[in-house]
C-alpha cells in the first residue's frame, strides 16, 4: 500500500512521461524513445494504481494483469504489420466498452448512492456521459475493425433519410439525460439502457456512412473517441491520471483527425457525420488509353539510364514487406550516382505514418523521405517514377474526375513525370475501390507481380 501523496506524485511523474511520449511520437529520430516513455509512464500508473489504499481484491487484479499481458503480448507478436490498424481499431473497441462496464459500476456502486444534492446530479452525468462516449466507440470501432479487416464493405452505407434519424436519436438520448439524472436510483437504470442501445446504433451507422477513401480519419476520430472515453471513466472513478492520459489521447486523436481530414480535403465534420454534402457528382468518366507492361529487366534498364528516381510506397509495400529489397536497391542507385528519394502521401497503407515505419524499419535514412507536398513540385523534373503497391495515393481522377469518390482528395502527381513504373499484382483496385486512369497514360508502365519478389529481380539485374 502506497499513501495518497506517494500516489500523486507518481501520477504526475507519469502524466509527464505520456506528454514527453506523444512529444518523442511527432518524429521518426525520436519515436523510439516516445515508446519507451509511455511503456515507463504506463508501468508507473498500473503499480501506483494498484498499490493504492481504495483497491482491494489483489489477486484478482494481478491474475487479470497476468492473463491480459500474456494475450496482449501473443497478439502483439503475431500481429502482421500489415494488420496493425485492425488490431488498434479493435482495441479501442476495448477501452469503449471498459468506459461503458466502468459507467454501470459506477452508477451500481452503493458508495456513489449515497452521494446526495449537486455533487450526486454530476456524478450522473459523468455515467451518463461516459456511457454514451463508451458505447459509440466501442460499437464503431468494431465496425472499423471490420470495414479494415474486409468483413464489412467498405462502401458507405447512405440511407435515406439518415440525418434526421441521427438527430432524431441524438435527441432521444438528451431527453434521456434529463430524465436519468431526476430519476430515483431504482428507477434510473432504464434510462441508461435505453441510452446506451442508441449509442451503439449510432456508432454502428456513423462508421458505416464512411466511404473506403475516409477510412483514415475513422481510424483517428476514433482513437481521439477512445481518449475521451478513458477520460470519462478517470472523472467517475475520482482518478485524476486517467482524466489527463484520456485527455491526451482524445486531444492528439483529435488534432491527427484534422491533420488526416487536410491532407485529404475533406471537412472534418462532413466527415464525421458520414458524407455531409461531399458526395461524388455526375457518372463516372470513361478512361481512355490502353494498359503497357515491361519486363524487370527493362525496368532495370530505365533506372539505369535515369538520373532522378522517386518511389511511391503504398499499402502493397506492406502486404509483399518489400521494404527491404526496396532499400537495397536505393542504395544500389544511389552507388551510383542517381537522386533517389521516397514520396509519402499521408493516408498511405492503412495507418497514419504506416508508410515511414515501415521505411525506418528498412533503416532507409529520413532525408530522403519525403512528404507529398515536398516532392510534388518536382515531380516535371523527375525521369523515373516507382510506384510499388499504392494506387489510390496516386489516383489523377482525384483532380479531374469530379464522379471520383475521392475527387478533392490531394495526390501524388506520379503522371507528371517523365515515365512511371507501376508495381502491383494485377489491375484490381485500392481499398477506396475505383479505377485509376494513371494506368492507362502513355508514359505508364505496368510490372505485374508481387512487390518483394520484383523489386528483388530489379536489383539481380541492376547488379549485373
Ligand atoms: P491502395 O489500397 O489504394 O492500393 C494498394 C495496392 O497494392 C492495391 O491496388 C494492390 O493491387 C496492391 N498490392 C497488394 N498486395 C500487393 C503485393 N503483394 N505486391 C504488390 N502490390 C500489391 O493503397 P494506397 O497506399 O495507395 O492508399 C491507401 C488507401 O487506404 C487510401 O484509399 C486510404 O484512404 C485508405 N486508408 C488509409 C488509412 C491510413 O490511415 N493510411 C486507413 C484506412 C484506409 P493488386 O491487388 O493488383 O496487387
Amino acid at each position: 500500500m502506497i499513501v495518497k501523496e506517494i500516489q500523486i506524485a507518481a501520477y504526475l511523474f507519469a502524466s509527464i512521461l505520456f506528454i514527453l511520449s506523444l512529444g518523442g511520437l511527432s518524429s521518426q529520430e525520436s519515436a523510439k524513445r516516445g515508446v519507451f516513455y509511455g511503456i515507463v509512464g504506463m508501468f508507473i500508473a498500473i503499480i501506483a494504481t494498484v498499490l493504492g489504499k481504495e483497491v482491494a481484491g489483489h489477486v484478482y487484479i494481478i491474475s487479470a494483469i497476468a492473463v491480459a499481458s500474456v494475450i496482449g503480448i501473443l497478439l502483439a507478436r503475431k500481429v502482421e504489420m500489415t494488420s496493425m490498424p485492425q488490431l488498434v481499431a479493435i482495441l479501442h473497441s476495448f477501452v469503449g466498452l471498459a468506459a461503458v462496464l466502468v459507467g454501470f459500476g459506477s452508477y451500481l456502486d452503493p458508495s456513489t448512492q449515497t452521494i446526495i444534492g449537486a455533487e450526486h446530479t454530476i456524478h450522473l452525468v459523468e455515467v451518463y456521459i461516459g456511457i454514451f462516449i463508451g458505447a459509440i466507440t466501442f460499437t464503431g470501432s468494431i465496425i472499423a475493425w471490420g470495414k479494415l479487416e474486409g468483413k464489412v464493405r467498405s462502401k458507405p452505407l447512405l440511407y435515406p433519410g439518415r440525418h434526421a434519424v441521427n438527430i432524431i436519436l441524438a435527441i432521444t438520448c438528451v431527453v434521456m439525460g434529463i430524465l436519468f439524472t431526476t430519476a430515483t436510483a431504482s428507477e434510473g437504470m432504464i434510462y441508461l439502457y435505453i441510452m446506451t442501445a442508441i449509442a451503439c446504433f449510432i456508432g454502428i451507422m456513423l462508421v458505416m456512412a464512411i466511404g473506403g477513401a475516409d477510412m483514415p480519419v475513422v481510424v483517428s476520430m476514433l482513437n481521439s473517441y477512445s481518449g475521451w472515453a478513458a477520460s470519462a471513466a478517470g472523472f467517475m472513478l475520482g482518478n485524476d491520471l486517467l482524466i489527463v492520459t484520456g485527455a491526451l489521447v482524445g486531444s492528439s486523436g483529435a488534432i491527427l483527425s484534422i491533420i488526416m481530414c487536410k491532407a485529404m480535403n475533406r471537412s472534418f465534420l462532413s466527415v464525421i457525420f458520414g458524407g455531409f454534402g461531399d458526395v461524388a457528382v455526375g457518372t463516372a468518366q470513361a478512361i481512355e488509353g490502353e494498359v503497357t507492361s515491361l519486363d524487370h529487366e527493362a525496368v532495370a534498364g530505365l533506372l539505369k539510364e535515369a538520373k532522378s528516381i522517386v518511389i511511391v510506397p503504398g499499402y502493397g509495400m506492406a502486404v509483399a514487406k518489400a521494404q527491404y529489397p526496396i532499400y537495397e536497391m536505393v542504395q544500389c542507385l544511389r552507388k551510383e550516382g542517381k537522386l533517389v528519394r521516397f514520396a509519402i502521401h499521408p493516408v498511405a497503407g492503412r495507418l497514419p505514418g504506416h508508410m515511414n515505419v515501415l521505411l525506418a524499419e528498412a533503416n532507409v535514412p529520413y532525408d530522403i523521405v519525403l512528404e507529398m507536398d515536398e516532392i510534388n513540385e518536382d515531380m516535371p523534373d523527375t525521369d523515373v517514377v516507382m510506384v510499388i503497391g499504392a494506387n489510390d495515393v496516386v489516383n489523377p481522377g482525384a483532380q479531374d474526375d469530379p464522379s471520383s469518390p475521392i475527387y478533392g482528395m490531394p495526390v501524388i502527381e506520379a503522371w507528371k513525370a517523365q515515365t512511371v513504373i507501376v508495381m502491383k499484382r494485377s489491375m484490381a483496385v485500392g481499398y477506396a475501390g475505383v479505377e485509376n486512369p494513371l494506368f492507362y497514360k502513355p508514359n505508364t508502365e505496368m510490372l505485374y507481380g508481387d512487390a518483394k519478389e520484383s523489386v528483388e529481380k530489379i536489383l539481380g539485374h541492376l547488379k549485373k
